[in-house]
């Protein structure tokens, strides 16, 4: 168990290294390799990829939700840019099936530099997406919580809560009082586990406790009568939570226990599968390998 921690620590550290990233991306054959274990988890490099693979997911009664890689933005334009193109795949996106929503991380539309501009990219996008579907915002790491449930909330009060949705991190142990926030404000949450390794005095361990939390929140937006997606590859928790509350929806992440879902979909569970794509798979796709660890 501490061996598997210290693993997923070390994958993490990785994940988030510009060093490694440039290391790998500048030769060409390792490039090549990299990409290779990547597409597993990535659609391709343009929006038509994600699109082929949310019809392909939709004829098989699966929805999806499609996500323009990128964060970390720290340049205005460059987040002007990235709003624009949000702005076009919320347009797209009508022309697909209506199973299929949006993702987004704050911070590839400028979080770190701009909220209240952030805010209002956010509520652009949701605005101009067909009625019935969502962007769901991503959860990143703690410190950034405050800011991403923030703009959250503004775009909600700005009367597009039914065209939102925000992750919350069972990890964290802020996650309570925040969930508390978003149901009282009807906003649809997807739960997660948790992929950022964060420090002791702020998150559970993973493993037992995170997901003691996990069963713990999900009881409390059912009891709530929240809207909200299991966003697990856990067969455990899935299946204990989807005994005790009843059909639920679930959400994975492309290439992760597709198996599971295909199972789910058959027994009439409502499903959604993230789909990314673009140019920068190479972190996500260290992100989900140190995941993968100890499966
Ligand atoms: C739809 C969706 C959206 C998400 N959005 C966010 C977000 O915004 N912010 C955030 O912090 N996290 C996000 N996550 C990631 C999440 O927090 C977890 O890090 C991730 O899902 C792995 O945890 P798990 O719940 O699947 O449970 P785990 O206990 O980690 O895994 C359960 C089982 O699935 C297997 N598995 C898990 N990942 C992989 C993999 N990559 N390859 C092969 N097998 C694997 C495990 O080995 C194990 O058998 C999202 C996850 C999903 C499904």
């Amino acid at each position: 168990m501490h061996a598997v921690s210290a693993d997923r620590a070390l994958l993490f550290r990785l994940a988030t290294s510009s060093q490694l990233e440039r290391i790998v991306t500048a030769v060409p054959a390792a490039q090549r390799r990299a990409w290779r274990a990547a597409s597993r988890y990535v659609a391709g490099t343009t929006f038509g990829d994600a699109a082929r693979t949310a019809r392909a997911l939709h004829e098989v009664g699966v929805g999806s939700s499609i996500d323009q890689f990128g964060e970390l933005v720290h340049d205005a334009s460059t987040a002007a840019a990235v709003a624009s193109d949000y702005l076009r795949l919320a347009a797209d996106v009508a022309a697909l099936p209506e199973t299929v929503w949006l993702s987004v991380d704050l911070t590839h539309l400028g979080l770190d530099i701009e909220p209240h501009r952030c805010a209002e990219y956010l509520t652009a996008i949701a605005a101009a997406l067909p009625v019935g579907r969502r962007i769901q915002v991503g959860a990143e790491d703690c410190s950034r919580t405050d800011a991403v449930l923030a703009c959250i909330l503004t775009t909600a009060g700005h009367g597009q809560r039914d065209r939102l949705g925000a992750t919350v991190q069972a990890n964290l142990r802020r996650s309570r009082t925040d969930l508390d926030r978003l149901i009282d404000a009807g906003v649809h949450v997807r739960l997660v586990k948790g992929a950022y390794v964060e420090a002791a005095d702020l998150s559970w361990p993973f493993g037992q406790a995170t997901d003691i939390a996990y069963v713990q929140l999900a009881h409390r937006l059912a009891d709530a009568g929240s809207q909200f997606a299991l966003a697990t590859h856990d067969g455990v928790l899935q299946e204990a939570l989807l005994a005790g509350l009843g059909p639920r929806s679930v959400e994975q992440l492309l290439g992760v226990q597709p198996a599971r879902l295909d199972a789910l979909t058959a027994r009439g569970i409502p499903t959604r599968v993230y789909i990314p794509f673009g140019d920068s798979w190479f972190r996500y796709w260290m992100r989900r390998v140190a995941e993968s660890r100890g499966a």
